[in-house]
Order: C-alpha cells, then structure tokens, then sequence
C-alpha cells in the first residue's frame, strides 16, 4: 500500500506450504489469509489456491516420478488430485473472506472440467462450515488463463467463473515451447512476443463479450514498457511486486487510451517479440526525447 497498490492482484499461497514437513491446517491458513484481509482494509486480494509441481517442489508431497513435470500433475491438476488439500484451502479462504475482501482464484486452468470439479469443491466447503457452525462467506471464483487452450476458450470459461488473471510467465512457456527454468532457450522466453500478445488480446476480448474482469499477473504486468499494450487491449488490472508499481503507473498515466489502443493495434501486427520491443522503445523516445 505504500507503493500506492490498491489490492492484492496474486497472493501466492504456496509460500505458506513450502520448506516444512506437512501442509498447513486449516486453522493455520485462515489466521494467514485473515490478517491480510484485514491489512488490506476492505481492499481486494485474490488469493491463489496452492500453485505446486512444476518447478515448484515441495517435501512433503513426496517425489512425482515426471519426465515432463511441467506438463504435468502441477497447480490445480496437483490439487484436484489431491481434494483434501483443496477442501482445507478453501474452508480457510471462505473463513477468512468474512474479515475482507478475498477472491480465490486458481492456476494452470486447461478446461472446464476442472473449473466445475472446483467450484462443487467450494460449495462442499461452504456446506461442512455450515455444519460445523463455522463463521463464513461465499467468495468470488476465478481463474488463471496461463494455458492456450484456456486463453482460446476464454469466452466459454468466463461464463462460470467471475474473473480471469493472465498468468503471462507460464504462457508464454506454453505458447512458445520454452521451458522457462532452462537456460539455453531461456531468452526465447519472450512474453512481448506477438504470438503470446494475441493470446492476451483474446482474453481481454473475451472479458468485454461476457462482461467479466481481465486482469494480467504474470511478470509482464510489471515491465512499464508494456503497459501500453495491456492497457490497450483492455486489461482492467495489473499485478507486480511493489516496487514497480510507481513506474508502471506512470507510464499509463502518460498514455490516452486512444493511443494505448493504437499501439497494441500495432504490436499485434508484429510479426517478432523483437518488432514489439523496437516499436515500445520508440513510444518510450517519443515520451523522453
Ligand atoms: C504466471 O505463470 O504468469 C504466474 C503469475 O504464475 P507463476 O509465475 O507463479 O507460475
Ligand atoms: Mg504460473
């Protein structure tokens, strides 16, 4: 809040489930997610469901024999595998939203399947907390889109969910068949690249049709460079560690949508990551000459 954010775009639980022996209970969790309800002060926070596997071990799940682990049991496959783990999670969450403004929203979402396996799992939480006599309340559901196929059936999956974030770090690893871990192709891990763009272009097409909100929060929402064409394509909202957001915010306070909308036009007619980062660099000139 002193960096001047006004919620919290992706509150990443799994920092609560690594480097110890077992996975925190229930009561554990709702005590973390509470006090940063209230630290928030009514502000939104959407809160991730646990975003593990992948490159993202933890000990005590024990070890998952996967030749491609990132495409594998990871995010909400890894917890819809294990229900249990999700139940916990969200009985917390719903605990935990009577005290502010919480959100759940879930990674790596690749169908509708698994956004309808989830949202019976919240309404099973709400129905044992019901029972227990437990204080609780009913939360926004949204998703992560970090997946192509899930970037190109937006429109479908907006209809059962409230909200999407584009989790462009994981996006661009899928769309450009570039492990982001691995050195050698690293730098081809590019999320400015055109083809990623477009992606993103559907999501955010797809937020205006069902009107639903689009938010980006992958490490792309925090490079001011970008923000031009994200604001552009009509991303509502961008998520970045704190320290970048005075810089982020003053380069859209720099733009007329008129012209964000310009220059995503054109970056989206790029045929190169390296044509996008030429025609911003220029934007940037044209703003500093
Ligand atoms: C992403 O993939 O863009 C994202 C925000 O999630 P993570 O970096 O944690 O995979
Ligand atoms: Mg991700």
């Amino acid at each position: 809040m002193e960096y001047g954010a006004e919620g919290v775009g992706l509150f990443r639980t799994e920092f609560l489930f690594m480097e110890r022996e077992s996975p925190p209970e229930e009561d554990e969790q709702f005590e973390a997610y509470r006090r940063v309800a209230e630290a928030m002060a009514g502000r939104p926070v959407i809160v991730r469901t646990l975003d593990v596997g992948g490159d993202k071990a933890i000990p005590w799940l024990g070890r998952m024999e996967e030749a491609n682990p990132f495409l594998g049991l990871r995010g909400v496959r890894l917890t819809l595998d294990r229900p249990e783990l999700l139940l916990v999670q969200l009985r917390a969450i719903l605990r935990a939203r009577v005290y502010g403004d919480l959100w759940v929203m879930l990674p790596m979402i690749t169908t509708l399947g698994e956004v309808r396996a989830v949202r019976q799992m919240l309404q099973r939480a709400a129905e044992e907390l019901r029972t227990a006599g437990k204080e609780h309340a009913e939360a926004p559901l949204g998703i992560m889109i970090e997946v192509p196929s899930a970037a190109l059936l937006a429109e479908r999956l907006l209809e059962e969910v409230d909200f999407a974030s584009v989790g462009t770090n994981d996006l661009t690893q899928y769309t450009l068949a570039v492990d982001r871990t691995n050195e050698k192709v690293g730098p081809l891990a590019d999320a400015l690249h055109p083809a990623v763009l477009r992606l993103v272009a559907a999501v955010a097409a797809a937020g205006r049709k069902r009107e639903k909100w689009v938010g980006v929060c992958g490490d792309l929402a925090g490079d001011p460079l970008a923000a031009p064409i994200l604001v552009g394509l009509g991303v509502k909202e961008l998520s970045m560690a704190p320290p970048l957001l005075p810089e982020v915010k003053e380069a859209i306070r720099a733009l007329s949508m008129t012209r964000a909308e310009e220059i995503a036009r054109r970056a989206l007619s790029c045929a190169t990551a390296e044509e996008v980062r030429e025609l911003l660099v220029g934007v940037l000139a044209a703003r500093f000459p």
